[in-house]
């Protein structure tokens, strides 16, 4: 149990993004200090704890990152596991290498979910273009070509229609090793953002619908009582098990006729939990906090209707944001680029009628899709 010596405890997180920047700012009320190791020279965490600006495979670096902290964490899943297993073998890391590099490897995590009882989209594994032909037998058309690691926010992917767009496909994913997997006709995208304990006591919160532009998370809205909630929370806490987990688990699913199909999960806090910061009673961010510094968990119960709305390449003017009522801004404090997440905003109201009147307001102020 950490608690013990709080205010001094020290959290070291790898990577210094707005993820990490949340989780320092939900830890300074609980007297916890940060440490982000990132190479990034724009790192936007950074102004909020020590930065130690190396890259992930810097053994000097990462012990120093370690020799000041009494828990590790991570804030994005592609830390190398060589890193992870370095900084577990100095100082608690939570979640576990394990369950880092169970989510790095796309072939690898459907072989867990199908493993573990939970469906998954019919795919097969592509290692040369030849591949392509015997995959699409098994996936059939149309189907999404994505590499197995180090893809994210639809990077390292490409959609094949006709074994015409095999070899553009292939060449889109770089000629990496891939996987196939057949296209889901969803009606809807939902994901359960888990916090499990050390323990291993864990709590959900509601089930999040998102929408996604180009590959990208666009808009999340918890939904407070939607019906698959119960068989989302079950997938989620087996993966959590298996895992031994300790933290936020994020678990994305596609819905297609009432059934849950496993994408993909992430080993951290997620962007589409960033609306529990203002819509929850504990966010994820202090929920992960708190339990891999070995606190008691908060409730995830939901403080009225509330979304979050991603800001991608620029933010709209902050006097135009402030100006309406229930809009709660955040800044990351990033250089705008296209397609980079520059900020979000989280809208809450009282009433459902509110609540639809103030999305859309903010919704009108975003450039057209
Ligand atoms: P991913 O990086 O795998 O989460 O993919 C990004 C987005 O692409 C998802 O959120 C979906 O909107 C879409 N997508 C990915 N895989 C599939 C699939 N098998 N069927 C339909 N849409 C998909």
């Amino acid at each position: 149990m950490l608690f013990r010596k709080l205010p001094d405890v020290k959290i070291g997180i790898l990577g210094a993004g707005q993820l990490g920047r949340m989780l320092a700012l939900a830890g300074y009320p609980l007297g916890l200090e940060f440490i982000f190791l990132d190479p990034a020279e724009e790192a936007c965490a950074a102004p909020l704890g020590k930065h130690l600006r190396a890259d992930y495979t810097n053994e000097a670096a990462l012990a120093e990152f370690c020799a000041d902290i009494d828990v590790a964490t991570f804030e994005f899943e592609n830390v190398p596991q060589h890193a992870a297993e370095f900084v577990a073998a100095r100082v608690p890391l939570w979640p576990s290498a394990r369950a880092l590099t169970a989510g790095q490897d796309r072939l690898s995590e459907k072989a867990l979910f199908t493993a573990l009882g939970i469906p998954v989209p019919r795919h097969a594994a592509v290692d040369t273009l030849d591949d392509l032909a015997t995959a699409a037998a098994t996936t059939s058309l149309p189907a999404i070509l994505k590499t197995r690691r180090m893809g994210y926010d639809g990077k390292g992917q490409a959609v094949l229609r006709s074994p015409a767009d095999f070899t553009d496909a292939w060449r889109a994913v770089g000629g990496q090793p891939s996987i196939l997997e057949a296209f889901i006709p969803f009606q809807r995208e939902v994901s359960c953002l888990l916090v499990r304990d050390r323990p291993g006591a864990s709590v959900c919160y509601p089930l999040v619908q998102n929408v996604h532009r180009s590959g990208i998370l666009h808009l999340s809205i918890p939904q407070p009582a939607d019906p698959l909630q119960t068989q989302a929370e079950d997938y989620a806490r087996r993966v959590a098990t298996h895992l031994d987990y300790c933290g936020v688990l994020a678990f994305e699913f596609f819905v297609a006729d009432g059934q849950l199909i496993a994408n993909e999960i992430a080993p951290r806090v997620h962007n589409s939990g960033h609306w529990s910061i203002e819509g929850a009673e504990t966010s994820q961010f202090e929920n992960h906090l708190r339990a891999i510094a070995g606190l008691p968990l908060g409730s995830t119960a939901l403080r009225g209707a509330s979304a979050m709305l991603n800001f991608i390449g620029t933010l709209p003017p902050l006097p135009a944001l402030a100006a309406l009522p229930g809009v709660h801004v955040h800044d990351y404090g990033k250089t705008a680029k296209p397609l980079r997440k520059v900020g979000h905003a989280t809208v809450t109201a009282e009433t459902a009628a509110e609540f639809e009147t103030r999305l859309a307001t903010l919704l009108a102020l975003l450039p057209a899709p």
